[in-house]
């Protein structure tokens, strides 16, 4: 058994823990240590909702002569991407009308303007970088699909993304989800 470090539903998260000491820690493989060690909160890219639970902290229990090793493992709710306030689906969104040719201001504002000013850039940026590592990934699954007139590399990683994920309306969280790995 290997711990999902990416969760989608309370109902599965409650399995996990109730299984949880089944598991071997991520760190030193020990089984039988881990519990719970608080929740994960962080702001989302709706305003009105202050801090929402994005995941919990799990603990690989050194305390009472516990043979584990002490440190922390983070799981999260797919839906969320690692240290950023928007979405999975917000993300999905932008992309997609990025796909469509529109420039990185009309996605974002098609989007839903979620993102503000500058973070549009640094999000674009971020899935740039990340891109080698997500096709990679995507191999895994299938091939990118045929699309001879495409010539802009991001465009072809994003029909890519969608061609794996095609069944699911949020292709960014599935993919977190499907490869137990945040999307950047
Ligand atoms: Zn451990």
């Amino acid at each position: 058994m290997i711990l999902k470090i990416f969760y989608k539903t309370q109902e599965a998260f409650e399995e996990l823990h109730a299984k949880l000491k089944l598991y071997p820690c991520p760190h030193c493989n020990h089984t039988g240590y881990l519990i719970l060690h608080g929740k994960l909160y962080g702001f989302t890219e709706s305003d009105t909702s202050g801090k929402i639970k994005k995941g919990h902290r799990i603990f690989c229990s050194n305390k009472k002569k516990k043979n584990g090793c002490g440190r922390t493992v983070s799981i999260r709710i797919s839906g969320f991407i690692k240290n950023h306030i928007i979405s999975a689906g917000t993300v999905s969104d932008f992309l997609d009308n990025i796909k469509d040719g529109k420039s990185l201001a009309e996605a974002n504002r098609d989007a839903g303007n979620k993102m503000k000013g500058s973070n549009v850039y640094l999000i674009f940026k971020k899935f740039q970088y990340n891109q080698v590592r997500i096709r990679t990934l995507l191999l895994r699954i299938k091939a990118p699909p045929f699309a001879n007139n495409v010539k802009n590399a991001v465009i072809q990683t994003i029909l890519h993304l969608k061609s794996v994920f095609k069944e699911n309306s949020c292709p960014v969280s599935q993919f977190q989800y499907d490869f137990q790995t945040s999307f950047f």
